[in-house]
């Protein structure tokens, strides 16, 4: 028996225009075709459309939502930030980075995309449904309170929870599997010891002046938020069963201790194995896995309390079928969709299996 999932979507989202060129830079000059960039409309049409028509279909709720306020943009970011996003309003497209585009439009579609995620979080912690995700772009986990990052404007997470806290809230825990680390959300909690912020994420390091964070274990917060932030850089490569056990072994008993009221989940699906921006190895069945054991620590911890939040997933189709994969766990659904792509083994599988031959191997050889 599973439960119904409220979904938190606003057809604004798909209007964020990124653009054109070499994937996410300016176009090349010797290159006669452009392609879309990563973060682009086409992979939330297919998100949308597979749970519209896919086998989960019928047990979502969909709603909308208001454009976040600007008094709830300012307990996460600063007025002068906001102040200069605000101004970029009715310009043309403009790189804020080399990567980071701002389209005709984008201001109020980042207003929208950060109210779907408070709607969704106050959905839950009014408790209107156990378990809600929000559907959204452009993510939120780069975002700093100063700063845009990484595709990111707002920090839709990191919004979400000050906006309950602002409510009573006393605590919460935010896990992010996007593959990339979630820098924005650490850096908007870092000192704040009722925010537990747990990053899984290939091991990228620090990359320029918008991304100073690395993502390294002994960035572990500071001061009172000391020992509240949880970075897990994967190896490149790391398939289901290294996040799973990551999961188990270390996330699990740092949730249990910390005792959130509500469990946000940055729900990313770049590091599934076809990704142009991963180097992971994640099938829909490790994403069903994280969902599953995601809804299992809210309902021990925090009553089920969970909140689902869209971050990345750029391979356009199979994304969109490892996020089905992953609120499939989250309301505790069998798996439904075949992976029509999947051709990993479990890489420990094959790690036992090429230390088996060698050691088989090896022993011929002293025998001769
Ligand atoms: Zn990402």
């Amino acid at each position: 028996m599973s439960d119904r999932l409220a979904v938190f979507f606003d057809a604004c989202v798909f209007d964020h225009d990124t653009g054109q060129g070499f994937f996410e830079a300016r176009a090349s000059p010797y290159l006669p075709i452009v392609e879309a960039h990563p973060e682009n409309d086409l992979r939330a049409r297919n998100m949308y459309g597979v749970l519209q028509h896919g086998p989960i279909a019928e047990v979502l709720d969909w709603h909308q939502a208001e454009m976040a306020e600007r008094v709830d943009l300012e307990r996460f970011h600063s007025a002068s930030y906001i102040d200069e996003l605000e101004s970029m309003a009715d310009n043309e497209s403009c790189r804020i980075s080399a990567t980071t585009v701002f389209g005709p439009g984008s201001y109020d579609i980042c207003r929208m995309a950060t109210g779907l995620a408070i709607a969704a979080a106050s959905h839950v912690y009014t408790g209107k449904a156990a378990v809600a995700y929000a559907l959204l772009r452009p993510p939120g986990h780069h975002a700093q309170p100063e700063m845009a990052d990484g595709y990111c404007f707002f920090n839709n997470i990191g919004v979400a929870i000050e906006h309950l806290r602002a409510q009573g809230l006393k605590s919460a825990a935010v896990i992010d599997w996007d593959v990339h680390h979630g820098n924005g959300t650490q850096e908007g909690f870092y000192q704040d010891p009722d925010i537990l912020t747990a990053s899984l994420h290939m091991n990228h390091g620090a990359w320029g002046a918008t991304h100073p964070q690395s993502g390294d274990i002994d960035e572990a917060g500071k001061g009172a938020g000391l020992g509240k932030n949880i970075n897990l850089p994967m190896p490149y490569g790391s398939g289901d069963t290294a996040y799973l056990r990551v999961f188990d072994e270390i996330i699990v008993p740092m949730v249990r201790e910390h005792r959130p009221e509500v469990l946000f989940i940055a729900n990313g699906q770049d590091a599934n194995q076809f990704d142009p921006n991963g180097r992971q190895l994640l099938s829909m069945g490790g994403f069903y896995k994280l969902g599953k054991r995601a809804r299992v620590l809210a309902d021990e911890c925090c009553d089920g309390k969970m909140v689902l939040v869209q971050e990345g997933g750029y391979a356009i189709s199979y994304a969109a079928y490892c996020l089905h994969a992953s609120l499939e766990g989250a309301i505790y659904r069998e798996p439904s969709l075949p992976d029509p792509l999947v051709y990993m083994r479990e890489d420990t599988d094959a790690l036992d299996e090429f230390l088996r031959r060698l050691k088989q191997r090896y022993a011929m050889a002293l025998k001769c």
